[in-house]
């Protein structure tokens, strides 16, 4: 794989004084010397996992896979720091066994489906401008988009444009290319697929941008698939209301006709049973889900350390307007499940719904408190 050369030793410790990231933390001496010389099947090494830590030391986990025996032969690296990040306990002879079950997948909860229903958190309409519901997936049998060549992240795009082809309504769409002088912008203006930030960059994401990336979106704008982001689909259900369940529903939706359309070609998602569906990112593992709402806080806004406090007890991410990385624009934050793995799809979503009932309640209590009125 062809990457810049690094200004930093290849000797241990590598990572910089002032980096921050899991990967700095829990990457010993030892460790490091185990792993440095050992190679997957696709030529993916410790140093190209780390590249993207080392090189941006305000990284917060600092590590990718670069296919799914990353995390298997780097697994010394890579066990501490999801345990870290998802606060669950990893068994490391489990990474490849099938008796586990740290993970439910989405089928079983689709089952009760039907009773997890989630009213809308903003009864008046009054804070959520949006809600969006994604989950990754990578294809089995290639490498992951860090390492991935040029003729194999095509392949990717064929075979992913083919499974959503016949795709029946309501989901029913068109797939279009990421042009280089065209930028795409979804119906909704705050979400569209961008060349990913430096620290994807500095992972190798970037390379080739942006041949073989593209977009598929249902008519109704509603459901939509990027080809080949950080993940080989993010599979995403967007709607600009506070309706959680119906986004849930409708990608739960999505996420099977295009499981059965690739299994019909004898296609499976990179799955194992302890660590779930397979990311690049460790922060994605497990469910792979993320589910957000853009939603404008302006007392919170004003009181930020209280949003943060109150983000870490619901055990909530707090994004900016533009993403990962991004300030907050107008207030409006982009709210989400932190955790992943260890945790059911539907988990996921209540722990963002009972959130959010807090987290308005605590805008609500600002927004009715006036400093005059105390004697
Ligand atoms: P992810 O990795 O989960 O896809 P990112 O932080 O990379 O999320 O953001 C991807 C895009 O999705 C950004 O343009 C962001 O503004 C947008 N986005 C995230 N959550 C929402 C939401 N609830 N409503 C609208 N857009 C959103
Ligand atoms: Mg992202």
């Amino acid at each position: 794989m062809q990457m810049n050369s690094l200004n930093v030793s290849p000797d241990f410790p590598c990572f910089p004084d002032n980096a921050k990231s899991l990967a700095n933390r829990y990457l010993t001496k030892e460790i490091y010397e185990r792993l440095i010389h050992i190679k997957t099947q696709y030529g993916f090494t410790l140093y190209d996992a780390i590249r993207s830590g080392l090189e941006n030391p305000d990284s917060s986990i600092g590590i990718y896979a670069g296919d799914a025996e990353s995390y298997e032969l780097f697994s010394d690296i890579f066990i501490p720091v999801i345990q870290r990040y998802h606060s669950i306990e990893v068994l490391k002879h489990h990474i490849k066994s099938t008796t586990s079950s740290s993970f439910t997948s989405i089928i079983a909860d689709r089952l009760d489906l039907m009773e997890s229903r989630f009213p809308d958190p903003d009864r008046e309409h009054k804070y959520i401008i949006s809600t969006r519901i994604r989950v990754a997936r990578n294809l089995n049998g290639f490498p992951f988009t860090p390492i991935i060549s040029t003729f194999d992240r095509k392949r990717v795009e064929k075979i992913i444009i083919q499974a959503l082809e016949n795709i029946p309504s309501p989901l029913k769409g068109v797939y279009r290319s990421i042009q280089p002088s065209l930028i795409i912008k979804s119906s909704f203006d705050k979400s569209f697929f961008r060349k990913g930030d430096r620290f994807q960059d500095a992972a190798g994401i970037n390379r080739d941008w942006p041949d073989s990336r593209g977009i598929f979106e249902s008519d109704d704008k509603k459901f939509m698939v990027w080809v080949n982001e950080e993940d080989h689909l993010r599979v995403i259900s967007i709607d600009k209301t506070g309706d959680i369940s119906g986004v849930f529903k409708r990608l739960i939706m999505g996420v099977k006709d295009i499981e059965n359309n690739l299994n019909l070609k004898n296609i499976s998602f990179a799955w194992n049973q302890e660590l779930g569906y397979l990311t690049a990112c460790p922060s994605n593992l497990g469910t792979s889900m993320r589910a957000s709402v853009h939603i404008q806080l302006p007392n919170l806004f004003k009181n930020k350390h209280l949003l943060n406090n109150a983000a870490t007890q619901l055990q909530l991410q707090i994004r900016g307007t533009k993403g990962e990385n991004s300030d907050v624009e107008s207030a409006v934050f982009d709210i989400s499940n932190i955790q992943r793995l260890g945790v059911t799809e539907k988990q996921c979503v209540e722990i963002l719904y009972k959130g959010l009932c807090k987290i308005i309640e605590l805008e609500e209590d600002l927004a009715n408190y006036n400093p005059l009125s105390e004697t």
